[in-house]
């Protein structure tokens, strides 16, 4: 078994080595720039990245010329938001989206309020779930997008994006949404749920980092973006820059390898999640499942250890790596606003643990985690009967980051 066991796939994955053989002719023999029109070199970069466009666009059931490709799920998002607004400005100026949103989409909304738009932020319930009412509630003759998140990075909550869609093109608003958890894990249609944008990224897929996409609609409604990338006028004018040509052929790759064993890896990993689950019920007290108990990504589990820092849980098992929602420093003591979306108290936030498993995820290193968390929340308990005090929080002295 190698140590540290990785269990933090949502926050990336390791390339498939099948994805790497496809790639690696691409960084040495078929090096070109497919922008280059006059030589074989760049015929043959341009057809691999037809090729990985076509793939994509077959498994998500688009056009290939509705797949932008990106630097990653970030420029997507950024691309859909900012594209739209400044696109569609004279029709509105009020975007809708969710609490539990990804930094890459709040953030964006955020720039846009300071510009004048208006954005409107709809609460989950205490499991993550947007309801559908509450955006059809929120939508006005100035809402021009709606954006929300097809699975939740932090607790893996499954959106009904199928509804938020179908509401959406009923009302006449664009929909966009933040599917990079999701694509490769889920059966995502941007046909039969309705969706206009969708944003997402080959590294959560066993794909290379600094590779995304950004879906677009062409027809019903035809989507009109303003290009946030000015420059050689490549992706049809809408993202300038040279293309990526390895890093496009690894994700066609991995999402090819994704989709054909959705259904049997998505299995498979429900089962060992389960297990985890079931490992650290059996021995432990006082946990709680956060999230959605049914509409969860299959690979997800995210538990409160009351009584435990998060941080210090960490620290006492170096050789898992896993991620928590909590504060790091009383400097800011900002935790998860998604476990703070779902009404968590203090307990909860910051005694929870992401783990995210994944393809490569074997029986024993399930069997080991839980071990040594079983082992660590029982000896941190043990040294402070009393529970958690704020004041202990800092212990680690890292600085905040957003989970991934
Ligand atoms: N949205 C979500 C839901 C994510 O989980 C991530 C990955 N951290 C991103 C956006 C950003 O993706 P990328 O790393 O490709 O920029």
């Amino acid at each position: 078994m190698k140590l540290p066991i990785y269990m933090d796939n949502h926050a990336t994955t390791p390339v498939d080595p099948r994805v790497v053989q496809t790639m690696l002719p691409y960084l040495n023999e078929n090096f070109g720039n497919p922008a280059s029109r006059h030589h074989q070199y760049g015929w043959q970069a341009e057809e691999a990245v037809e090729d990985g466009r076509a793939v994509i666009a077959r498994v998500i059931n688009a056009e290939p010329r509705e797949i932008y490709f990106t630097s990653g799920a970030t420029e997507s998002n950024n691309l859909a938001i900012k594209g739209v607004a400044e696109s569609y400005r004279r029709t509105g100026d009020h975007i809708i989206t969710c609490v539990t949103e990804h930094k890459a989409v709040l953030d964006v909304c955020g720039q846009l309020e300071k510009r004048g738009f208006r954005v409107t932020y709809v609460p989950v319930d205490e499991y993550g779930l947007v309801d559908p009412r509450e955006i059809g509630a929120a939508i006005t003759d100035k809402t021009i997008l709606v954006s929300v998140m097809t699975a939740n990075n932090e607790i893996g909550t499954i959106h009904s994006i199928e509804s938020v869609g179908k509401l959406c093109h009923e009302k006449r608003v664009l929909f966009h949404t933040d599917a990079t958890q999701a694509v490769g894990k889920i059966p995502v249609d941007v046909g039969s749920m309705n969706i206009d944008l969708m944003s997402f990224s080959a590294h959560k897929m066993y794909g290379p980092k600094g590779v995304g996409a950004l879906y677009v609609r062409r027809r019903n409604p035809r989507v009109r973006l303003t290009p946030q990338i000015d420059g050689g006028g490549h992706e049809n004018g809408l993202r300038s820059g040279t293309m990526n040509v390895p890093g496009v052929v690894g994700f066609g790759k991995a999402l090819e390898i994704s989709a054909d064993g959705m259904e049997e890896e998505s299995r498979s990993l429900a089962q060992l999640r389960n297990r985890l689950q079931e490992l650290l019920f059996n021995e432990l007290d006082e946990i709680y499942v956060n999230g959605h108990p049914e509409f969860r990504l299959p690979h997800n589990l995210h538990v409160s250890f009351i009584g435990v820092e998060a941080d210090a849980l960490m620290m006492e098992m170096k050789d898992v790596a896993v991620s928590s929602g909590s504060a790091c420093t009383t400097a800011s003591p900002e935790p998860s606003h998604v476990l703070r979306a779902l009404g968590l108290g203090d307990d909860r936030v910051h005694s929870s643990i992401r783990f995210g498993l994944g393809r490569f995820t074997k029986e024993e290193e399930v069997e080991y985690v839980a071990e040594r968390v079983i082992e660590a929340v029982r000896r941190l308990r043990s040294l402070s009967p009393g529970r958690t005090s704020k004041k202990s929080r800092s212990r680690t002295g890292r600085t905040p980051v957003p989970i991934d």
